[in-house]
């Protein structure tokens, strides 16, 4: 790994080589450990100049970037970021952790990431629409459909993916899949604006009924969730379609903690997802006269330490959002089980926490559900949208959610079966599921390599 000052890359290259050392992988693989090393090191970064211009007529400039990091499994696949913290740092740990959480799906899919520094808060549709434009008259002569497949991440939503895909087409004259996360009319696949959210509460269904020998599920269980876009949105209307009560959502300026003994319902949560749309924040919830006495607001906070007692949390916001001192009181508040929607959602200090819980069956047993396995599901979909334009298909709703379904449920047991295989653990202990994920996607990527 290099030297440069990467800390967001070098967090998740320890994150992921830490659990590989402490496992019996590379006694039983040691070419591996050279795998691991070159895998660090992506096939190839482009990076590039954005010019646009602003309402005003002047000329604005930000920087593109895509990471090409791992293609041994298939083009390479994942994110575009729009957002001001995004530099080399945040994209290699973001196309890192992409190449084994695709590798995580079964589907044949590479590494990779991308974006730019621009911020899209405070523009209009129109600038965010140029900077689109502007943006892929660069990267379309670095993807393809059979060599990088980008698709939205924070700040990408399906509206900039059709300006993007729009620019591609007209630039390359190819009507092709080289995108994906599309609206319906240009061959997106049904299901994958939710695909994420709905997998991350599949994932965790399925830790709920192992750990309970399948005597519990989400009914009864009190959920906080963080962050408010897509993930969050999805992942919180299929909780509440199982049965469980979401205490929380948040978004960068505050979190909303439900005071009413029925949590956040459906109709607050779409109405939450008009005012994203609108690109306003969870402070204008406040104007609205039939939810104002719903929740109390905490400005300037995650929810993680004012949610009260919870049994299940989802981090679904961003990278690093919950801490060690959060984790330490989520467990004390009673909860029991964590699981990602958001990239690297945990702080190493957060998962040692859960980590060292999961051994000391505090509550029982915690567990921790990272997410290169529990957030698979997007990207699962976009598999799936790959596979439905290359064959100029298109499947309903019910398919794409069975086979979402049927995606999650194997790497469920893929992260658990592999953990119990190369991570030696006492007696009675719940398997190590960062462990798991980890070997689980580098024995794939590894054998590819
Ligand atoms: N940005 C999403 C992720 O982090 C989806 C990537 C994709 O669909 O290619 O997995």
């Amino acid at each position: 790994m290099s030297n440069v000052s990467e800390p967001e890359f070098q967090q998740a290259y320890k994150e992921l080589s830490s659990t590989l050392e402490n496992s019996t992988l590379f006694k039983k693989f040691p070419a591996y450990r050279k795998a691991l090393e070159v895998s660090s090191i992506p096939e190839r970064i482009i990076q590039f100049r954005v010019t646009w211009e602003n309402d005003k007529g002047e000329c604005q400039v930000n920087s593109g970037f895509r990471v090409q990091f791992n293609s041994a499994l298939g083009p390479y696949k994942g994110g575009l970021r729009f957002h001001p913290s995004v530099n080399l740092s945040i994209l290699k740990f973001l196309g890192f952790e992409q190449i084994f959480k695709n590798a995580l799906t079964g589907l044949n899919m590479g590494g990779g990431k991308g974006g730019a520094d621009f911020d899209p808060k405070g523009k209009s549709d129109n600038e965010i629409r140029k900077f689109c434009v502007a943006f892929m008259r660069e990267l379309n002569k670095h993807i393809g459909a059979d060599t990088d497949v980008p698709a939205g991440d924070i700040g990408v939503s399906p509206r900039e993916i059709g300006w993007m895909f729009g620019t591609y087409r007209a630039e390359r004259n190819r009507w092709e899949g080289v995108l994906t996360g599309k609206g319906g009319n240009w061959g997106g696949s049904l299901i994958r604006p939710e695909a994420t959210g709905y997998g991350l509460v599949y994932y965790v269904q399925h830790m709920i009924q192992y750990a309970s020998s399948g005597k519990e599920s989400f009914q009864g269980k009190r959920v906080a969730i963080s962050g408010s876009g897509n993930v969050a949105q999805y992942a919180a209307l299929k909780a509440i379609e199982l049965g469980a009560t979401i205490v929380s959502l948040s978004d960068s300026k505050g979190s909303i903690i439900a005071t009413d003994d029925k949590g956040i319902t459906p109709e607050l949560v779409n109405y939450i997802a008009d005012l994203k749309v609108k690109r306003k924040a969870l402070t204008e919830l406040s104007e609205s006269p039939e939810y104002k006495d719903k929740f109390r607001y905490i400005e300037g906070a995650r929810p993680w330490v004012h949610v009260g007692k919870v049994d299940v949390a989802l981090p679904s916001a961003t990278q690093n959002e919950v801490s060690g001192e959060e984790a330490e009181k989520l467990i004390a508040n009673g909860c029991k089980f964590i699981a990602e929607g958001s990239n690297m959602g945990s702080t190493q200090e957060a998962i040692d926490v859960f980590e060292k819980a999961r051994k000391e069956k505090k509550n029982d047993g915690i567990w921790y559900g990272p997410g290169k396995a529990a957030n698979a599901g997007g990207v699962a979909v976009s598999g799936l949208e790959m596979a439905q334009n290359s064959a100029r298909l298109k499947w309903t709703s019910e398919e794409v959610d069975e086979k979402l379904k049927g995606i999650m449920e194997a790497c469920f047991k893929n992260c658990l079966d592999t953990a119990k295989e190369y991570v030696p653990s006492a007696e009675g202990e719940l398997p190590s599921l960062v462990a798991g994920a980890n070997i689980a996607g580098a024995i794939k990527v590894f054998a590819a390599m």
